[in-house]
């Protein structure tokens, strides 16, 4: 799983291994990683970290690959990383859209295709890619970043068809408003404008996310594919 460092995906590492699983978690920073493996390790789990940049996809996809040659198996994909470039459409640079859509978007489907064979091969797999309801609403300052994620969407239902006859599920969780590192730099008047908006009246956890990557990867997620979940408090309907 990527982005496993922080945030969201440090929940998602911590509960696939608490659920038994030996988790491979992804990010650029190797002190964070170490963190998040010391964690799951006191409680008794597995981890493995592996540096690298998501953005470079030859990197990702030789990841994937040695991974899986090395544990004979690849059973779970969880497509986690994410970065935000925010910007206004009149002010926002090729760059700034560029990156946004090769950190977010292009390193799922370089990971995708370098999972799906073992998967293929394993007649087994559960792909889950961590989208956001900016790519279901769209939200004013994030072109690049909700673009990124509704590509996400219309991937991960093609690759939920291409690939289901082989026993591999791939769906899609969009988070809404949760509390990381990604949105403690937003302005205080953001936050404040956001909580009305949310039925259930609070951000959500990291662990709220984790909760649904991990049905969607267990055994009761198995007839699930193709799908949306989102995980907003209500937030976004
Ligand atoms: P975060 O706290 O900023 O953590 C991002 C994670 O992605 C870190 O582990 C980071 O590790 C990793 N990452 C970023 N760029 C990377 C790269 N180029 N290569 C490898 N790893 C990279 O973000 P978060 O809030 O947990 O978000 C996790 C996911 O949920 C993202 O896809 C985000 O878009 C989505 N999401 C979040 C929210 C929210 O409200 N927080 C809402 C909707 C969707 P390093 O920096 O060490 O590389």
């Amino acid at each position: 799983m990527t982005g496993a460092s922080r945030g969201i995906g440090r929940a998602i590492a911590q509960r696939l291994a608490r659920d038994g699983r030996h988790v491979v978690g992804v990010a650029r920073t190797p002190e964070n990683l170490a963190e998040t493996g010391a964690a799951i390790q006191a409680a008794g789990g597995r981890f493995e970290a592996a540096a690298c940049d998501v953005g470079d996809s030859a990197a990702l996809a030789a990841l994937v690959e040695q991974v899986s040659e090395r544990h004979g198996r690849l059973d779970i994909l969880v497509n986690n990383a994410g970065i935000t470039k925010d910007g206004l459409l009149l002010r926002m640079s090729d760059e700034d859209f560029d990156t946004v859509i090769r950190v977010n978007l292009k390193s799922a489907f370089v990971a995708c295709r370098a999972a799906a064979r073992p998967m293929m091969k394993g007649r087994f797999g559960r792909i889950v890619n961590v989208g956001s309801v900016s790519g279901l609403m769209g939200n004013a300052g994030q072109v690049n970043y909700a673009a990124a994620k509704a590509g996400l969407v219309g991937m991960t239902k093609s690759i939920a068809r291409e690939l289901g006859s082989k026993g591999i599920t791939a769906n899609l969780v969009a988070p809404g408003f949760i509390e990381t590192d990604m949105t403690a730099v937003l302005p205080p008047q953001v936050k404040e404008q956001a909580l009305p908006s949310i039925p259930l009246k609070r951000f959500g956890t990291p662990d709220d996310i984790a909760a649904s990557v991990a049905w969607l990867t267990g055994e009761d997620g198995g007839y699930v594919t193709g799908q949306v979940i989102v995980v907003d408090g209500g937030m976004s309907m």
